[in-house]
Formats: structure tokens, C-alpha cells, sequence
């Protein structure tokens, strides 16, 4: 088959005019201008017309089960108060919600244009009924805590890696993501990490979210440390640093990690996170929710680190009256360029492709279009001028075209 678009912008390459691009099964075997693959155009070809023919959008941070919980929590003031607000939210709800949440998420990626989410699962048993129910790729990281259960850190491990093993999908996956460091006891960070280097998994923790965490592991002291002592979590692993240098001593920092958040460093994080090649997740509409102090953008990128971007979830989006809030990384890519306004649209749009496929440990394979990438694309309408193409792809509002997800149409264009 060959699609054909005014514009193909294959992110790792420069745009294309009068661009196309060959697929055959589930892969790309050719990204061209059209004349030049015309005389191969043999099968099928689909003329998209005026639109920006992209790769589907990673989306490296997302709570899909959460997404009717849209607008149910007002902004708190801090950080604590949410995860008590959270916890009673939670409580109201059961298989039949988080069912509907996931599947009401996922819909809602796929038509702003994601094509492959790393989601955080709570409830562990909606897969693979929703795997099979979604045309996304979906990465799903099992979320792992124990504090609140007091169950020991290796029997809430061996629960999630036997669920992971019983798990199989050609176009979906399972993985490790040990909640946050002041969530968990370090034992399970430890034994989450030996274990995925073993298995060659995926892992992910949300750490150094907010300034209480920060002041909690570095300082021993603040609401979180008072919550969390009352509650009976042994507290002997605060005071000795920073919550990213709490995963580096934990055996956690590595190629296979996502770390989402990181708003609060210490002066030594950056360089650690990037010399251990670990890759960061930023939410930007969840950190305006939370008003965190500034993400430390320059700090990491001038680092070397990967940043990546992420939806979090809509219980974490502010939602204005009458609005109703969408998962949509097009979205967030507008919220974070409005946020770093020196920040170019040419790096902006990585961070939202290849830098996740990087994250997720597929590279070529999506978040770009070349060569023996699946064929994850999406088409979006375009009518401006040639040289605003990444900025207008970055502005984009509303739905795609069209989306095309291990060679199927997710969304067929008209
Ligand atoms: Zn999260």
C-alpha cells in the first residue's frame, strides 16, 4: 500500500513535500517525495490530500484507568492532600469503573493521535480483555506499592511477574512500575529492578513529583514524612538524599528505566540520570494542576538526558467549568511549548516520538517513520505554509484524520 500527503514529517529525517510512503503488512518499507516512488506504486495507494502525515504520537506516562475521574478532584494544595483525596476515590470505585475509564482513555489517545501509551495499571486484571479491545500499543506497567497493605515488597513482586508471564500479545506488553519511592520500601525498588534486568523488562516509578517527597527523602521531615511515619512506613531511608539518589542507591537507574516527574532534583540528579541513561518522563498538564515549581528542563537537557512526554492522567488535568478534558498529547505538547517559549518546535515534537520509542527500548521501530518501523502513522489536516509544518504539527487541536497502528486503520480516512 502507499499513502500519499502534502506534507510526510518522519521526525528522525527532515519533512518531505509532496511526500509517501510504502507499507506492506504491519512495517514501512519506503519513505519518499511521491515521484520518486510512483513508479513502484504497484498496490493500493491512498491520496491523504492536504494533511501532515506523522508518526503516531508515544505517549509516555498515562493512568488510563483513571480518565472518568475527570474534573472529581479540584486542585489541591499540596501534594498529600491529593493522595488523600485520591485514596477516597478510589475506594467508591470498582472493576466495572476502571473498565470503562481505561477504554473511554484509550479511544480517546487514539483519536488525538497516539499510537503507543505507557500505562500504569492499578487494576491488574483488566488485562488482556482491554488490550484485545483497543487498537493502541500499549506498554502496561503494573503498579506495585504494599505500604497501605503492609505486604512484604517480595510477595507483591512475584504477584505482578506471574502476572506478567501469563500474559501474552503480539502487539502489547507487561511491565514493572514500583509506585514512587516514598510508596514503596526500598527492598521492592531493589527487587524490582534485579528483576527486570533480568527478564529485559520495562520499569517506571513516578519520582521527586512533589516538593513534600523532596523534603521527605532529603531532609527527613515535612507533611508527607509525618503521613507516612504515622502510617507506620519505616522511615530509615529518608534523610540520606534526594529521591533520585534514593533509586540509584536502590539498584534502579538504568537504560530500561522511565523516570516520570523528576520536578525536584538535587545538584548531583541530572548528571546521575544521565550518565545511568535513564529517560524522563514530563507530564506538563499535570504539573501546571499540581503548580509545581519550574521543571528543571534546561538542567536535564543540558545533561544529555532523554525527556520524554506523558499524559498523566485526566484525574491530574485541571478542568475549566463546562470543559471536558481529553487524554491528548497534542495537547500537552502545546501546554509545554507555551511553558518553555525559547524551546524550538523541532525539539518539542521528539519528545513526543522518537524520545518515547527510545524510553520504551524500540528505536526505529515507532515514534519515527523509516525503514522497517511499524507502520504506527497518523494524519493531521494542514493547509499552511510548508515551512510551519513542525510548529503547526506541535499547535495541532482536535481529532486526527486518520491513524494507522501495526498497519490497520485505527481511524480510516474519508
Ligand atoms: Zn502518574
Amino acid at each position: 500500500m502507499i499513502l500519499r500527503a502534502r506534507v510526510v514529517v518522519p521526525v528522525s529525517q527532515p519533512p518531505v513535500e509532496n511526500g509517501a510512503i510504502i507499507i506492506s503488512r504491519n512495517r514501512i518499507r519506503a519513505v519518499a517525495p511521491w515521484a520518486d516512488l510512483r513508479p513502484r506504486a504497484a498496490g493500493e495507494t491512498i491520496d491523504l490530500g492536504e494533511v501532515i502525515l506523522l508518526p503516531g504520537l508515544v505517549n509516555a506516562h498515562c493512568h488510563l484507568d483513571y480518565t472518568d475521574m475527570a474534573g472529581l478532584l479540584s486542585p489541591p494544595k499540596t501534594f498529600t492532600d491529593w493522595i488523600h483525596l485520591m485514596i477516597s476515590a478510589k475506594a467508591q470505585w470498582g472493576y466495572a469503573e476502571y473498565a470503562r475509564s481505561w477504554l473511554n482513555g484509550a479511544r480517546m489517545l487514539v483519536e488525538t493521535g497516539t499510537t503507543t501509551v505507557a500505562d500504569i495499571e492499578v487494576v491488574p486484571d483488566l488485562l488482556p480483555e482491554v488490550w484485545n479491545a483497543t487498537p493502541l500499543r500499549v506498554f502496561s506497567f503494573l503498579e506495585m506499592t504494599g505500604i497501605r497493605a503492609r505486604r512484604e515488597p517480595r510477595a507483591v513482586l512475584r504477584e505482578a511477574v506471574e502476572k506478567i508471564e501469563a500474559l501474552a500479545h503480539p502487539r502489547c506488553r507487561a511491565a514493572l512500575s514500583p509506585h514512587a519511592p516514598y510508596s514503596t520500601l526500598p527492598e521492592l525498588l531493589r527487587l524490582s529492578a534485579h528483576e527486570a534486568r533480568k527478564k529485559g523488562l520495562r520499569l517506571t516509578t513516578h519520582v521527586a513529583e512533589s516538593a513534600q517527597e523532596f523534603e521527605m527523602f532529603v531532609h527527613a521531615r515535612g507533611a508527607m514524612h509525618a503521613w507516612l511515619r504515622r502510617n507506620e512506613r519505616a522511615m530509615a531511608d529518608c534523610g540520606l538524599g534526594s529521591p533520585v539518589e534514593h533509586l540509584a542507591r536502590n539498584g534502579v537507574l538504568g537504560k530500561n528505566f522511565l523516570a516520570v516527574h523528576a520536578n525536584y532534583l538535587g545538584p548531583k540528579d541530572a548528571a546521575l540520570l544521565a550518565t545511568r541513561n535513564v529517560s524522563v518522563v514530563h507530564c506538563p498538564r499535570s504539573h501546571f494542576y499540581f503548580k509545581h515549581r519550574p521543571f528543571p528542563l534546561g538542567r536535564l537537557l543540558q545533561a544529555g538526558v532523554n525527556v520524554c512526554l506523558g499524559t498523566d492522567s485526566l484525574a491530574t488535568v485541571y478542568k475549566a467549568h463546562r470543559e471536558k478534558p481529553e487524554l491528548n498529547l497534542f495537547e500537552e505538547m502545546s501546554v509545554f511549548a507555551a511553558a518553555h517559549p525559547g524551546l524550538s518546535p523541532k525539539k518539542i515534537l521528539p519528545m513526543a516520538t522518537v524520545n518515547g520509542a527510545k524510553a520504551l527500548g524500540l528505536p526505529g521501530r515507532i515514534g519515527e517513520l523509516c525503514r522497517n518501523a511499524f507502520a504506527d502513522l497518523v494524519a493531521i489536516p494542514f493547509a499552511g505554509k510548508s515551512s510551519d509544518v513542525v510548529q503547526a504539527t506541535i499547535n495541532f487541536s482536535g481529532h486526527v484524520r486518520a491513524s494507522m497502528i501495526d498497519g490497520r486503520w485505527a481511524i480510516a480516512p474519508d
